[in-house]
């Protein structure tokens, strides 16, 4: 079952290994746990409903307190702290499970007539508050997709397939691979996020080189609005002007409910392998993945950890022996302190895969990169979905752990990601605390990339407290973000966490543009309230 107040499955666990957690209390101290409240205690807190009865839709909504705390936070740090302590605060009314269009109408119509506030409800992975609901004196529905879950169409001569908006990572690929077919998008949070849950937040997966970001996937589909229907026509290519499909892109559940998708897929590949380049320092591992894109050089997946992720990454591997092996074989290459670790990967057909991987290999050692071959690229692919359980396992020892990101051009690569780095590194030293940060490139264009950044700290004596700390680290890093051309987001959205940070890169014009925008589809504003606009 999925856990109540955490990552995924709660059958499934990862341990930290031994030298992973002397290596953190090296870097920022032994901790010491918050005692987590239990589901009981919670369920206890949850008012009575708000929601007024109503025959047309009663059979759709639940509004028992488990399912209504279940639904309640998203999955960003301050929403484990909030999901952990008991402190929820607000908790939606109830929560609708439509199952097809004319449900989603109906929820509608019964929104409007009894002045409630909806929030379309993906898998519940935001990172940045999207989901979770504020008290503006209305009762409050929120609306999962879960049910409407299905692979509705393939159209094997365009390679278009529609799917139902709540459709999940594993059950959109199992049910596009069973044709031959695959769509391609792997956040991190594949395994309970949405189709249209990355299509309302604007996702990145992490073979978006081969496959592209949802943008270049999102073909058209439906949308039930306040307004009405919306249907976004499949077409390939068009100059019609301002584009509608661009306009739900990114919407944040504010325009309506997505309930199709209809994206783009492509043919299974006949191979696909993941490759480990170490390089001697960051300079050259970095100019090494420009190159790889600017020469359009055809990569699934590319990533690069600096020299303290690199690091980190090895510790908390496990394996002693095989890393100090690798380590043998690295420094015997000239690849020591500093390292850098490049991750690749090579999809298509055979011929193709080989002549791809060499000219990748070309650069690479033209930037003294030393290949190590598909061991620890077959690491990655097959932990890629299960890292975040780790946060469960930092969490039970005492150590929160956030992540930051952005994308900004490569003349600004390196003086964003210091500034990144060293703000969390030192924001909490008048607390005589110590940050441990770390971070890599992810998502790569010819003019820049995305930077992320993951930064770990001891939680504090009390729950309010480790919020403050959080909050500290969090406001005063998007602050800089902002000013340094970087966007507040590159994958994870806006949410309510980083809406008061995008009119800095919006300007007045554009955030008026966007209001606007949100008013003729709900101007009474009942959807997801403070989502996207502060
Ligand atoms: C561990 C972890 C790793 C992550 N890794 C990545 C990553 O690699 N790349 C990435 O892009 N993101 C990542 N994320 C962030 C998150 O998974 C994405 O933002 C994802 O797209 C959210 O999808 P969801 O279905 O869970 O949507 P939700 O969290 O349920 O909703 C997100 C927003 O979309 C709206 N929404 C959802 N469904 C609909 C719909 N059908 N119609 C209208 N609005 C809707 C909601 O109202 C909300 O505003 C990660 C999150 C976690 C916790």
């Amino acid at each position: 079952m999925r856990r109540w107040n955490g990552w995924g499955d709660d059958q499934f666990n990862l341990e930290l290994p031994a030298q992973g957690q002397a290596f953190l209390e090296q870097r920022v101290g032994s901790a010491n746990p918050l005692q987590d409240a239990t589901l009981e205690e919670v369920c206890l807190k949850v008012p009575a409903t708000r929601l007024p009865a109503d025959a047309k839709v009663d059979d759709l909504i639940d509004t028992r307190a488990e399912v209504r705390v279940r639904h309640a936070r998203g999955q960003s740090l301050v929403d484990w702290l909030a999901i952990r302590s008991g402190e929820i605060g607000t908790f939606p009314d109830g929560v609708a499970f439509p199952d097809s269009n004319s449900d989603v109408r109906a929820l509608l119509r019964y929104a409007k007539e009894h002045d409630l506030h909806l929030i379309p409800y993906g898998g519940g992975t935001s990172v940045a508050g999207h989901i979770n609901p504020i008290d503006q004196g209305k009762p409050v529905l929120t609306i999962s997709l879960a049910k409407m879950n299905r692979l509705l169409d393939l159209d094997r001569e365009s390679q278009l397939a529609t799917f139902g908006a709540g459709t999940p990572g594993p059950l959109v690929e199992a049910q596009l691979r069973a044709h031959g077919y695959t769509l391609g998008h792997f956040p991190q949070s594949f395994e309970l996020s949405t189709i249209g849950g990355w299509v309302a937040s604007r996702s990145s997966g992490q073979q978006s080189l081969r496959y592209g970001r949802i943008e270049q996937l999102f073909a058209g589909g439906r949308v039930e609005t306040l307004q009405g229907t919306l249907d976004l026509p499949t077409l390939p290519a068009s100059s019609a002007g301002p584009d509608i499909r661009e306009m739900i892109l990114g919407s944040e559940g504010r325009l309506g409910l997505i309930t199709e998708v209809k994206a783009r897929v492509s043919r299974l590949a006949d191979q696909e392998a993941f490759y480990v380049v170490f390089f001697p320092g960051w300079e050259q591992a970095k100019t090494a993945c420009r190159k790889l894109v600017q020469n359009r050089i055809s990569l699934s997946m590319l990533r690069l950890s600096n020299a303290i992720e690199t690091e980190t990454q090895l510790a908390l591997a496990g394996h002693p022996q095989l890393i100090g092996t690798l380590e043998k074989f690295l420094s015997f290459r000239g690849v020591r302190e500093g390292k850098c670790m490049m991750t690749f990967g090579v999809t298509g057909g055979k011929a193709q895969c080989r002549s791809n991987l060499a000219q990748a290999r070309k650069v690479c050692s033209a930037h003294g990169g030393v290949y190590t071959g598909t061991k620890l690229g077959g690491k990655w692919a097959e932990k890629r979905f299960t890292m975040p359980y780790f946060r469960e396992a930092l969490w039970q020892m005492g150590y929160a752990v956030d992540t930051l990101e952005t994308a900004t051009d490569w003349d600004n690569v390196d003086n964003l990601l210091n500034r990144i780095e060293s703000n969390l590194r030192e924001g909490l030293s008048k607390d005589g605390e110590r940050t441990h940060v770390f971070t890599h490139l992810s998502h790569f264009y010819g003019q820049g990339c995305s930077i992320y950044t993951t930064y770990v700290f001891r939680v504090a004596d009390t729950y309010p407290q480790t919020v403050a700390r959080w909050q500290h680290l969090k406001n005063t890093t998007s602050e800089l973000i902002v000013r340094n051309r970087g966007t507040i987001s590159h994958q994870h959205g806006v949410g309510k966490d980083h809406a008061p940070f995008l009119p800095v890169e919006k300007g007045e014009l554009g955030m008026r543009a966007i209001r606007a925008l949100t008013e003729s589809f709900d101007p009474d504003a009942r959807l997801n309230p403070q989502t996207l606009l502060d």
